[in-house]
């Protein structure tokens, strides 16, 4: 018998990934290095009016971080002490810590067969301290925004969008990020637009959230130099920008490949029994997905994780295997079981722009033994 050596097929791939660009990434970084244009320069300004294009917003805000730009919204939409913002629990720490540090208090509510915020958990968690909800576009699919919307509008809720993980996911043909008053993306790197560090931005259609956002982002300073508002400073960097914008250009061609690795996982493991699949692709047309990440539910999901690690594929349980809700040390007393069953059988695939249709096709039938054979 001949013996097959292991392959290695981790989970990210970021080196791979920038060599597959080199010489163009490069040249990005050297325009920017040559001419010292480091700090809200015009490459931020090009890249802020090509997403807000690209997402179908009216203005975009690039900021250092996308939990600095969830902040950032809250105090610009007035939200703070003694007011309540209801989150999913099946969300990053940041979307609550955004709302902890504006004064006021994240209230999660459970999710519903996707992973994504039950609506009817939304409403039955409204009280009268409530100012906003707060929904995450997970994995990147959006929510179903219609019964989200009618409550919003018939109980009087502000709606943020938490679009870190939804760039160019769309519900009934409208963009994440669009549905509400504000929302924000998040480019760290293994988001499906990433950048080489830290980065995000805030999506809005208003005016005056904008021009706050504007203030708030750089110390409160206006153009004209005077302090308008106490601010913080949570700029993009402008090199960040550069590269954003360029990738920018790719970035459908990106989402079109994740779709089909998703579609691929989808006919490989489909009439497996031990695991659920995230929504397939073709599964609801009201739905684009861009598969920022690929979530299975699987049984006996610690063994096959180790499994898989042994084959050499790299997975990742997403937030350290936890909702937030069940971080009790922050003071959350809820029991949300639908999100808790969830997270204990939750597991990310590898889906990324180096992997190819054999290597998933290898994570499939590794998956296949497991259950077979275990
Ligand atoms: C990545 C992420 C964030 C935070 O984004 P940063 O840019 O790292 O601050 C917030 N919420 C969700 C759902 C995320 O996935």
């Amino acid at each position: 018998m001949t013996q097959v050596a292991t392959p290695t097929i981790p989970f990210f791939n970021y080196p791979s990934v920038f060599r597959q660009d080199e010489e163009n990434l490069l040249a990005v970084i050297t325009d920017i290095c040559r001419r010292g244009a480091y700090i809200l320069q015009k490459e931020l300004k090009q890249f802020e009016q090509n997403l807000a294009a690209y997402q179908g917003a009216k203005y975009a805000v690039g900021v250092a971080n996308a939990t600095d730009g969830l902040q950032i919204a809250l105090e610009a939409a007035g939200i703070g002490r003694g007011d309540e913002v209801i989150l999913s629990t099946h969300t990053f720490i940041a979307t609550a810590s955004a709302v902890h540090h504006v004064g006021a208090t994240p209230v999660p509510v459970d999710i519903g067969w996707d992973g994504l915020m039950d609506p009817a958990s939304f409403e039955a968690a409204i009280t009268p301290r409530t100012k906003a909800v707060m929904p995450t576009q997970l994995n990147g699919r959006t929510c179903d925004m219609g019964p989200i919307l009618e409550i919003c509008k018939r109980r009087n809720v502000i709606l943020m969008e938490d679009a870190a993980q939804g760039l160019g996911s769309k519900f009934d043909g409208k963009p994440a990020g669009t549905f509400g008053l504000a929302a924000c993306i998040s480019f760290y790197p293994a988001k499906v637009l990433g950048c080489f560090g830290d980065g995000g931005a805030v999506l809005t259609d208003s005016q005056e959230m904008y021009e706050k956002l504007l203030l708030l982002r750089d110390h409160g300073r206006g153009s004209d130099g005077k302090v308008w508002c106490w601010g913080v400073n949570t700029r993009l960097d402008n090199l960040q920008a550069a590269i954003l914008d360029y990738k920018l250009k790719s970035y459908d061609d990106v989402v079109a490949r994740r779709r089909a690795i998703a579609a691929l996982y989808q006919s490989r493991l489909g009439e497996l029994a031990a695991v659920q699949l995230p929504p397939a692709p073709d599964r609801d047309p009201r739905h684009f997905d861009i598969y920022q990440n690929y979530e299975i539910q699987a049984d006996r999901r610690d063994e096959l994780k180790a499994f898989l690690s042994q084959n050499g594929v790299g997975t990742i349980i997403q937030w350290g295997g936890f909702a937030v809700h069940e971080f009790e040390k922050l003071g959350f007393t809820q029991k949300l079981p639908k999100a808790e069953k969830f997270m204990r059988r939750a597991l990310l695939l590898p889906i990324n722009m180096a992997i190819t249709d054999d290597e998933v096709h290898y994570v499939c039938n590794t998956i296949e033994d497991f259950y077979r054979n275990g």
